[in-house]
């Protein structure tokens, strides 16, 4: 489809916040793909940072990172996992990134005198995003979801400019779709309706009248209610949909499309034909993850461990991981200040992989250290990623290599071996915001390597998001204790992966990119696969790791189990 053919679908919140409107975004994009259109999806967030890089994981939970090395909200996640589309820089949107647009600008002096303000300015450039990522990506469906909650006086800006879109392109080509609570009060037995009522007034009175009401709740809401909220909402009763809540976020596109979702956006409000979509796929995939018996046991050692958001894509990884070989993977989440008390290294002994996700700074990296030492000593198999691979080389430097005291220069620049050290480009850089090394590179892998077997390939493009790199002075005398480095950039330069040979340990691997943020439902990434298969082997004997797309010696992983 043209550009000038390209469809606007917003999405608004209302009530309150985390009513899943990110999940919501994503599930209309994945209806939308399943019944042949293209899609991007677009968050816009109210927030005066620029992006979220510079925030702490506790405020915003995870940092997402795009193929083109933008820093990003973690919705975006949703929005790649669920549409199986890269998102892009033009996929996130801060009023802090748009203010800054404005500012800049002015002061090189485009506006020409002009007194430079909320309306026109910042709305003009707000509705400049959503044509971009319409024009660059060239699709049918741009959706973009609107962070914050109508009534918010940082949304402001954001909803006048989507109200004065359709002006510009015809409402015909635009939709309003907004998302609000029917909490249910358990001392009445009732569920309301009016928060929603007052919120879909709100919006009105912004001058937006939606088209759709999604109501979020526990269970579905019955045909009467949903009649009620039309009759207010001044819509067909089929215009409101019960978003109700769901054990697993992949079943909302097939809750959503058995109350026809889709055949409402496409057929009666932008009147498209559409084939009827095509869920077999996915309905598999949430079939066989429902259908699990076998559970393992996974310990994330980390510094934000209060805040699962903090790791979603992670543990997003292993879930798909574990849906390919078949088990369950319960997280077990330890706060890597704890590793070395007694209960703590009892139970990281006793489960069946340890994963050192990224992270930064100095806290908590002596317990991970510790944890990487139990996985590489008790033979549990290990992933390490970004900061995970700097403690995975920084233990295995102290206590194998023979350097006492090595570190990495980001929690101690004194050390006398710098194992992991600042990269050179990184040297000059005093901002903080968007200058790490991010982005999708390529990785040269080697063959007959572990990482190898994972990708079956001697290129592949992952993602990063780091400043400090392994120190390839002392690269050699690492590889003389025994140490695999099984990826770097291809001109050899930078190490990407490294490894524990086969001999050593049943798996031992870790990575200076995040290979999280490209796996989906379908198609886990592929070191979290192997690392999953292995902790699967490990507790279930070797015949399990069967179906891994590990090809190369199966037989041995018995063999490797039994060492000590
Ligand atoms: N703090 C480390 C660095 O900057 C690791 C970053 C990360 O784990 N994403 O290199």
């Amino acid at each position: 489809m043209n550009h000038a053919e390209t469809r606007f679908i917003f999405i608004t919140g209302g009530v309150v916040s985390s009513l899943g409107k990110g999940i919501a975004a994503a599930s209309i994009g994945r209806l939308l793909r399943a019944r042949g259109f293209s899609v991007q999806i677009q968050k816009f967030d109210p927030y005066i940072n620029v992006d979220p890089g510079t925030m702490s994981p506790y405020q915003h939970g995870e940092v997402f990172v795009t193929e083109d090395g933008a820093e990003t909200d973690l919705d975006l996640g949703h929005y790649e996992r669920f549409t199986d589309a890269n998102a892009s820089r033009a996929s996130n949107v801060t009023a802090g990134g748009i203010y800054n647009t404005v500012i800049r600008r002015e002061r090189r002096g485009d506006y020409l005198g002009a007194t430079v303000q909320v309306v026109p300015h910042i709305t003009d450039e707000i509705k400049h995003r959503i044509r971009v990522i319409a024009e660059s990506a060239d699709v049918d469906f741009v959706i973009t979801e609107i962070g914050g909650t109508v009534g918010d006086i940082e949304s402001l800006p954001f909803l006048e400019a989507i109200r004065q879109f359709p002006v510009e392109v015809g409402r015909r080509r635009c939709m309003f779709i907004h998302l609000t609570l029917v909490p249910y009060i358990g001392h009445a037995g009732e569920l309301k309706t009016k928060p929603t009522q007052h919120s879909v007034n709100e919006l009105r009175r912004i001058g937006i009248n939606a088209d759709m009401v999604m109501c979020r709740s526990e269970s579905e809401l019955s045909h009467d209610i949903r009649k009620k909220i039309a009759l207010f909402a001044s819509l067909p009763v089929d215009a409101v949909v019960s978003a109700y809540d769901v054990s697993d976020v992949y079943s909302v596109p097939l809750a959503f499309n058995q109350q026809g979702v889709d055949d409402f956006i496409l057929r009666e409000h932008f009147g498209l034909s559409a084939p009827e979509p095509d869920l077999a796929g996915w309905k598999a995939i949430i079939d066989r993850a429902a259908s699990l018996t076998d559970q393992i046991r996974i310990a994330l050692v980390g510094k934000y461990v209060k805040l699962e958001d903090a790791y979603l894509s992670v543990v997003e990884a292993l879930r798909h991981s574990g849906v390919h070989h078949g088990c369950r993977v319960q997280v077990e989440w330890v706060d890597s200040e704890t590793v070395g008390e007694p209960e703590v290294d009892s139970l990281l002994r006793g489960v069946d992989g340890i994963l050192i996700p990224g992270g930064f700074g100095g806290r908590g990296f002596e317990g991970k250290i510790a944890a990487a030492r139990i996985a590489r000593e008790a033979g549990i198999p290990y992933l390490g990623v970004c900061l995970g691979m700097h403690v995975a080389v920084s233990e295995f430097a102290r206590h194998v290599a023979d350097m006492p005291g090595a570190n990495s220069t980001e929690m101690d620049p004194e050390t006398p071996y710098p194992v992991i050290d600042l990269l050179p480009e990184q040297r000059e850089i005093a901002d903080m915001g968007g200058t790490m090394r991010l982005g999708a590179d390529p990785v040269k892998v080697i063959e007959g390597t572990r990482a190898f077997d994972a990708y079956g390939e001697s290129v592949v493009y992952e993602r990063h998001r780091h400043r400090y790199e392994v120190n390839n002075h002392l690269r050699g005398q690492l590889e003389a204790a025994g140490m695999v480095f099984s990826g770097t950039t291809p001109d050899g330069r930078l190490v990407e992966i490294s490894e524990l040979p086969r001999e050593l340990h049943p798996f031992y691997v870790a990575s200076q990119f995040h290979p999280e943020f490209k796996s989906r439902p379908d198609r886990p990434a592929p070191l979290f696969r192997e690392f999953v298969g292995a902790a699967y082997a490990r507790r279930h004997g070797a015949a399990h790791a069967a179906g891994t797309q590990a090809h190369a010696e199966e037989d041995l992983t018995a063999t490797r189990l039994s060492l000590p």
